[in-house]
């Protein structure tokens, strides 16, 4: 099936892509890197959007240090991610988390913005940047404002951005010496959507865990947290199985999604050298 669209503009700039996503009126439609929206368009999921391309906004590529946080511009790809090595130094779950997201040729247009934005429950970033204690920056018409990862995810594809906003940018509290980033995750086959994932960040013995396809969201899991902490390790499993609510569906039931997770979890900690 081919795509029905409204229109396509180019946009030069941040003020000028809000300007035209308000003279959209309502159907405006960002395009970054296309791997997930084209899909969705030629699938015939909405009709009639007019797509304002945000990917000559230089401005929002690449890395940057701001004091102890690192500033990851919106419309930075998936492959960039992989490689920057100021993102390897300063945030390594999200270097590592990269090359498990499908195929070169994905990475190579996907941004980490798009992929945020999508709010895929499966994605590896969205629970990455809720084990990083990140924060989204958005630009709107009213100007801008920064939203906890935490409050962002709110549903299925459902995010506290408006839609006369745009995603710029991610803040990320930089690693520290000490600091452990891990991301495991079990698929199929290669490149697959994860059918159970999970991020961890450990800072001076706490940790954080991301979930990703175990839920109709990314979920920060914050009862195996607080147990992790405690140093009990069984009663984290246990936790873990009641933080989510994974979904069944054709790859998987949500029972084995949930024995994946606690298997994930139990590696982790042994490579963590918190368990056996
Ligand atoms: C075959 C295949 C396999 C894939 N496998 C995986 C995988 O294993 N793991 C994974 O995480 N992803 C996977 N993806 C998705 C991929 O990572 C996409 O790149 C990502 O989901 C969307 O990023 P994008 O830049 O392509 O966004 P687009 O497709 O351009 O946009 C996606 C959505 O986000 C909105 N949007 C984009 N950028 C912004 C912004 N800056 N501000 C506000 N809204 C914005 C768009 O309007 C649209 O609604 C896969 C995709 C394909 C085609």
């Amino acid at each position: 099936m081919k795509a029905s669209i409204g229109g396509y503009a180019r946009a030069e700039s941040v003020p000028h892509a809000l300007s035209l996503l308000g003279e959209a009126d309502g159907v405006g439609r960002i395009l970054a890197g296309g791997q997930s929206l084209i899909a969705a368009l030629n699938l015939g999921v909405s009709a009639g959007d007019m797509l304002v391309d945000i990917t000559g906004i230089e401005t929002l590529r690449g890395a940057t240090l701001d004091g102890d946080r690192l500033v990851i511009g919106a419309l930075t790809r998936h492959g960039d991610i992989a490689r920057d090595p100021l993102i390897a130094e300063h945030a390594p779950l999200l270097a590592a988390a990269a090359p498990l997201i499908a195929h070169d040729a994905i990475r190579n247009r996907g941004t980490i913005g798009g992929s945020l934005a999508h709010a895929d429950p499966a994605a590896e970033y969205p629970a990455c940047v809720l084990a990083l204690d990140a924060t989204l920056v958005l630009e709107g018409p009213a100007g801008r404002r920064e939203v906890a990862a935490e409050d962002f995810f709110l549903g299925l594809f459902e995010t506290a951005r408006a839609d006369e906003e745009i995603l710029t940018a991610i803040l990320i509290p930089c690693a520290r010496p000490g600091d452990r980033h891990v991301i495991r995750e079990a698929a199929r086959r290669a490149g697959d959507y994860a059918l159970a994932g999970l991020a961890v960040v450990r800072r001076e013995g706490r940790h954080r865990i991301g979930a990703f396809g175990l839920d109709d969201r990314p979920v920060l899991c914050a009862g195996a947290m607080a147990k992790w902490d405690a140093g009990d390790v069984d009663g984290m499993i246990a936790a873990l199985a009641k933080d989510i609510d994974p979904p069944s569906d054709t790859q998987a039931s949500a029972s084995y999604r949930r024995h994946l997770a606690g298997v994930l979890l139990r590696r982790i900690a042994a490579e963590l050298g918190e368990a056996q």
